[in-house]
């Protein structure tokens, strides 16, 4: 940068000089760019397990994946039901043997009834995900309360959910003694594809399949664009999942392994 400075008269402070070195540090950050977004995508594909770790130990209360030894993982998935997409999701996990915890919307439920009818009678989990899809931990405790109990009255008219999870991922202390209070306990997971921000199922099941072992806990999203992908990204891991003896089962299964290989 030092270029801008040879001759004398040129005056640092004058404005052509300062857009003269604006441009320049423009310039070396938008060559940066590329490679932070490579090493972003590198460090979402190969989700290290010290990072999973790290959170995992700092928050007990919280369900990240399971120490199992068995080939065994769980499939959550977020933000249905969905009148197109969840009864494609619920026949392609049929034609699988595979069984998930679906985290759902309580706003989404009237008018698709019978698909969380169906989804309990397959054998899946109804877990909860708010009346709406937001960032709980934004709200008052009176509020998150409040909220918590009308989903859960929701969706306890098809089965008791036991599984909570906060939109965006964020919690804090108030939110996980509230929802102990409640039977419920908060999950999060441990192979996470960022399926709603990269349009992509090829590199959502890549991912997966990269970073999937015993006691994972895998998180995808289903409604409009997003079920769509997911219903694809299904269809490529759930044969290959199979083929390495791996067992796709909801929260509640995956959760029990871990009491009997704690005891
Ligand atoms: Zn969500």
């Amino acid at each position: 940068m030092g270029v801008v400075f040879t001759g004398n008269s040129i005056n640092p402070s004058h404005p052509q000089v300062l857009n003269k070195i604006m441009l320049q540090i423009i310039y070396k950050i938008s060559l940066a760019l590329p490679l932070l977004f490579i090493f972003g995508l590198a460090f979402i594909a190969f989700q290290p397990g010290w990072v999973i770790k790290m959170l995992a130990n700092h928050s007990q209360d919280v369900l990240y994946s399971v120490d199992t030894q068995r080939p065994v993982v769980a499939l959550t998935i977020d933000d249905g039901p969905d009148p197109v997409t969840t009864p494609k999701i619920l026949d392609t996990l049929k034609e699988h043997n595979a069984h998930a915890t679906f985290f759902m919307i309580g706003n989404r439920i009237t008018g698709n009834e019978a698909i969380v009818d169906k989804a309990v009678a397959e054998n899946h989990e109804v877990a909860n995900h708010m009346m709406n899809d937001e960032a709980s931990i934004n709200l008052p405790p009176a509020e998150f309360e409040q909220r918590l109990l009308a989903s859960d009255e929701t969706l306890s008219k098809f089965a008791r959910p036991k599984w909570f999870r906060p939109g965006s991922g964020w919690y804090n202390r108030q939110m996980l003694s509230t929802l102990s209070r409640h039977g419920y306990k908060a999950a999060l997971g441990s192979v996470y594809p960022y399926d709603p921000h990269i349009p992509s199922s090829w590199f959502a099941a890549q991912s997966i399949l990269w970073n999937v072992k015993p006691g994972s806990v895998i998180i995808l999203h289903d409604t409009g664009n997003r079920g769509e992908r997911t219903l694809a990204t299904l269809q490529t891991i759930l044969p290959k999942l199979a083929q390495q003896g791996f067992q796709v089962v909801t929260l509640s299964e995956l959760s029990e392994m871990q009491e009997i290989a704690a005891n």
